[in-house]
Parts: structure tokens; sequence; C-alpha cells
């Protein structure tokens, strides 16, 4: 599944080649994704626009186009967008096609239809029930311990779960939320109620070092998303806890611990975090 950083990589890696870029026409090949495709809603909305900026809101893509029109598209599961000559032909699974007047097409594959493409004025987007109920950007500029601090208040459980939890932060998946908990030394099973500011801005500070290693790395290794462990969609970060169970911790030579919160690995050192 793509993470946080490949969807920032895609981001970064098309924006030089749509923006100013005016769209001819929509191209719907097959509707059926995870939400069907609306041929009219996506004809109204991008058709005949000028792409100004590309954004991202957790791991949806945003393509903000002219008029107060923006385009969003989530890779489910599997999902592939790509930049392809107009003239080259559909590939399997293709389920939308943005034709540029300029002769090039922006293409969405999706072979086992998780994703999700539509079309919403831009000014609605913080209320669209897609977003609405989403947490704090880890990348974006008010992220900090004290956002933390805040996302948690009135929460319970471990902080590991509270940090892959969409609703109070977006875009730190299993690998990462270990990795960065092991960088901050905050134990993976203490209590939201019971981290001090310091530890929350060392976890902030942890969390955003990283996912940006991740989107460094991603810009070098764009064909590879599966990591050494096998879970895909993470970009190869160096692991110091995730999937070295019972090998020596990197700081202090303890045996590296696994527990399971919420159905998944939690790998930690249980003397460097508490
Ligand atoms: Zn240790």
């Amino acid at each position: 599944m793509p993470e946080l950083p490949e969807v920032e990589v895609l981001r970064r890696s098309l924006e030089p080649h749509l923006v100013g870029e005016e769209v001819a026409r929509v191209e719907v090949r097959s509707p059926a994704l995870r939400e069907p495709l609306d041929r009219a809603s996506l004809d109204r909305g991008v058709a005949g626009r000028r792409i100004e900026s590309l954004g991202r809101r957790a791991k949806y893509l945003l393509v903000d186009l002219s008029g107060g029109s923006t385009l969003a598209v989530h890779l489910g599961m599997s999902g592939r967008l790509t930049l392809a000559p107009a003239d080259a032909a559909p590939e399997p699974h293709e389920h939308l096609a943005i034709h540029l007047a300029s002769g090039k097409k922006l293409r969405l594959r999706d072979p086992r239809r998780f994703g999700l493409a539509f079309a919403l004025p831009t000014a609605e987007l913080p209320a669209d029930r897609h977003f609405a109920h989403l947490g704090i950007e880890p990348l974006s500029e008010g992220f900090s311990g004290e956002a933390l601090a805040r996302a948690a208040r009135g929460r319970r459980g471990p902080v590991k779960v509270f940090l892959m939890d969409a609703t109070a932060v977006v875009g730190v998946g299993n690998i990462y939320a270990c990795e960065a908990l092991f960088r901050a030394g905050v134990h993976p099973g203490r209590s939201v109620a019971r981290i001090s500011r310091p530890r929350w801005d060392r976890l902030a500070d942890s969390v955003v070092a990283v996912l940006s290693q991740a989107i460094a790395e991603g810009g070098t290794t764009l064909n590879d998303f599966r990591n050494g462990s096998g879970e895909s969609g993470y970009f190869q970060v160096s692991l110091a806890v995730y999937g070295r169970e019972g090998d020596p911790c990197l700081g202090c030579g303890t045996p590296v611990r696994r527990s399971v919160h919420s159905n998944r690995g939690t790998f930690y050192c249980p003397r460097c975090q508490r």
C-alpha cells in the first residue's frame, strides 16, 4: 500500500510536468473503483481547466485547477499514476486518463481497485467527508510537539496506536511509527496521557526525520516500494528496530523486542524506550 512518503515523492515528481498544463478532456475507461468514478463531475471539475499546483493531504494527491476546482486522487492499495504520451495504448486496469492539451496523458492504473479519484470545489475540501476527519499533517508548518500534545488531549491508549491513527496524525505507517518511537526514546506502549511535553517534542522531531528520510530515499528508489522486511509501500529507511526482534539494539545492545498493538507488530528496545 502506498504510504505518505511515496505519495509525496509522486507529487514532487509530477509537479514540474503538470503545472501550467491545460486539461483537454477526461477519459473514464472503467469507473469501478472504491467509489465509482463520476464522469459528469470529472468533466465539470477537470476538463478545460489549467493545472495550477499539486498538493497533498494525507495520502491524497490534490491537483488544483483553475476556477477553484480540485482533482483528488488516492492510490488505495495498488494504484499507480503515471504520465504517458497521448497515443500510448491503454494499460490493463487503466481506469482514468486525463488528457492534456500538450499531448500527454496522466493515467490511473489500479488492479485492486481500492483507489479513488473525484473532483470537488477546492473551498469545500476541508469539510468534505474524505478529509474532514483527518488529523494533523506531519510535514506541515504547524506540526510540533505542541500540536501532538493537543491532538492527544482526551485520548487514551498506547502512543503507538495514537501515532498510527489517521484521525490524530496522518501518514505514520507501522514501520515509521516503530522507528520514530525508537529515535525519540519513547516506549510504544506508553499511554498518551502520560507523555511529557519534551517527549512530545522529541517524538514530533523523530516523525519528521523518519518521513523525510523515506522521502529522500524514495526519490532515488522510485521503482521499489518494498522494504527489506517485506512490508510493501515503504521506502527503504535504515531500520533500527523494525523487523529486528532478538537482534541487539543499535543504541545499547539489549535484544530488540516485539509486541503487538492493534494487530500490528511493534518492535522496540525495552531499555532505550521508556
Ligand atoms: Zn537500546
